[in-house]
């Protein structure tokens, strides 16, 4: 299971998704660096897609992927509607091999979809077992693939909504009130990284929850997209969500910046950097991709991604200071 957030608000939209990707049968962390948020833009809107459930199927596709295929076949040019049916379409179809093969417990996925469509913002869920318009979730999946909708209202302006792991109460008051103080907007992103972030670290933490994540603010018009990895103890690179036909800003710290994608594109293993030290990918030949270094831990074993600066498991020991600072070298 994973964690993502997604907030909606009648300025402004934030979703935060964390990239651990644990085994299906070993529950091991396969990486921490499994991209789960892809932004587009289509016809009539632009938005963000995060999941949960899935982290990879035995064709070793990740539901990123999936998007990817559909974005190859030009779905993505169509009007949200039809790409929202597509896409339930094509994961219904997916699912069910998964489900006779692992049970209906474990293959529960969500597709959350959070759109501007003509000014008016929306978060649309794709799902095997919960739904955009009331809380709560099934144990088990359904075979059927339902497509619900929830869009901020005058009496309730502010929608936040959560799948896989959920965050906090307190974490999600904070945001609120972020918002409704008209806090700045680095603010409201902060806490809801934090949101996520807590999911991994706090009381009873999720193992399977990464506590680094991506995070993306799309605003109501297409140029005010910004994007980026929020690392504990640091990045060195910024490795960004996925682009289908749309551009987005990476911050690169202080004033710089990056603009990345736009219409007709598809970008997927992408990142940027400062320096000859944020390279943390290689082209490959051979395979036609970008291969991103992923080390082990050298004390706890776990994926430590090439653009981060420490292990974050090891970060939440010493944080967790269950055993008294030991050795910090
Ligand atoms: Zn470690």
């Amino acid at each position: 299971m994973s964690a993502n957030l997604t907030v909606v608000w009648p300025f402004g939209m934030i979703s935060v998704s964390d990239r651990r990707l644990t085994g299906f049968a070993s529950g091991k962390i396969d990486t921490n660096r499994s991209t789960k948020m892809t932004v587009f833009g289509c016809s009539d809107a632009h938005g963000v897609i995060v999941y949960n459930g899935i982290g990879m199927d035995d064709a070793g596709k990740t539901p990123s992927e999936w998007l990817m295929s559909l974005a190859e076949q030009r779905v993505f040019e169509l009007p949200l509607a039809d790409i929202v049916g597509r896409i339930a379409a094509d994961t219904q179809s997916r699912l069910i091999s998964l489900r006779q093969k692992y049970g209906s417990t474990r293959s529960r996925h969500t597709f959350v979809v959070s759109v501007w469509e003509h000014d008016v913002p929306a978060i649309c869920c794709i799902s095997n077992y919960e739904r955009a318009d009331e809380a709560g979730e099934a144990a088990k999946a359904s075979e059927r693939v339902t497509v619900t909708q929830s869009s901020p209202t005058k009496i309730k302006p502010i929608q936040i909504f959560s799948t896989g792991s959920h965050p906090f109460h307190r974490d999600l008051e904070a945001i609120s009130s972020a918002i409704k103080a008209r806090a700045q907007l680095n603010r409201i992103k902060a806490l809801s990284v934090k949101a996520v972030k807590d999911i991994a670290y706090g009381r009873g933490r999720a193992k399977a929850v990464g506590a680094s994540c991506q995070w993306a603010f799309v605003g109501a018009k297409r140029e005010e997209i910004w994007f980026g990895l929020d690392v504990v103890g640091g990045a060195i690179a910024q490795e960004t969500p996925n682009l289908i036909n749309i551009a987005a800003n990476v911050p690169l710290g202080g004033t710089l910046s990056a603009r990345m994608g736009g219409p007709g594109m598809l970008i997927m293993d992408s990142y940027a950097g400062l320096g000859e030290q944020a390279k943390v990918a290689n082209y490959d030949q051979a395979q036609k991709r970008p291969v991103f270094r992923e080390a082990a831990c050298g004390i706890c074993g776990t994926p430590l991604p090439a653009s981060h600066r420490s292990c974050e498991v090891c970060a939440y020991e010493q944080h967790s200071g269950s055993n008294t600072k030991r050795g910090r070298a």
